[in-house]
């Protein structure tokens, strides 16, 4: 049976720079749990829905087909046969991500569907590595290894500047910590650890340095 690794922080602690590159250096599938609730969020909006009324949300959590692609080189995400890869990052979704993923319904299938693709990974190559918030808790509490990803605000706001191009390095960090708080602040929160997850804190570390860090935990 292939090996899961499971990897979740915060937006800007480098999970997905991390994950992607511990999956193409073990030949593993590769899965960006955070881009489906982005893609539902995406598919939502598309279709006018409030994304503030719950009932609504959960009344068409399972209608978006969802299709995401595994391999680490180019990560593909589907919703209905569109590509939505580039849409999923604009700033209305980053805006109403945090409510839609804290609809139960809308946990309920993507949990599953994630599941889903974790046991054809097992199956079908030598295995998978999950990122997301809800990885080493609920989706794959089992994984052979478990790492909960830290890093500075300063760095995450940092890092996730140099990917969307902000000028404004203050605005991105407080935008972070905001979804943070929204992410984290309620009954079934996505931001939680398990006792047996290593946490990484990794503002001091190159990106090929918590590779490295993390594919030895691997081969333990
Ligand atoms: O990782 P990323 O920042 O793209 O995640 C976008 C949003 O999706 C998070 O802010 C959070 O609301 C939600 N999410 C979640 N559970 C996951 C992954 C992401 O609730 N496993």
């Amino acid at each position: 049976e292939g090996i899961v690794i499971a990897i979740d922080g915060p937006s800007g602690s480098g999970k997905s720079s991390t994950a992607r590159g511990v999956a193409r250096s073990r030949g593993l599938r590769y899965l960006d749990t955070g881009a489906m609730y982005r893609a539902v969020t995406w598919w939502m909006l598309d279709r006018n829905v409030d994304v503030g009324d719950t009932a609504a949300v959960a009344e068409r959590a399972w209608l978006p087909e969802l299709d995401m692609g595994t391999d680490p080189a180019s990560p593909a995400v589907r919703v209905d046969g569109a590509d939505v890869a580039h849409a999923i990052r604009s700033p209305e979704v980053t805006a109403r991500v945090s409510a839609v993923s804290a609809v139960p319904a809308v946990r309920e299938r993507l949990v599953s569907q994630q599941r889903d693709l974790i046991a054809e990974a097992q199956r079908a190559v030598g295995g998978i590595v999950v990122e997301g918030r809800d990885i080493t808790t609920v989706v794959a509490p089992d994984a052979a290894v478990k790492i909960y990803l830290t890093a500075s605000a300063e760095a995450r706001a940092q890092r996730r500047g140099n990917e969307t191009q902000a000028q404004d390095l203050a605005a991105t960090q407080a935008e972070l910590l905001q979804r943070d708080l929204l992410d984290s602040n309620r009954a079934d929160s996505p931001l939680t650890r398990t006792e047996d997850a290593l946490e990484l804190e990794t503002s001091g570390f190159t990106l090929d340095e918590v590779i490295a860090i993390v594919v030895g935990l691997a081969d333990e």
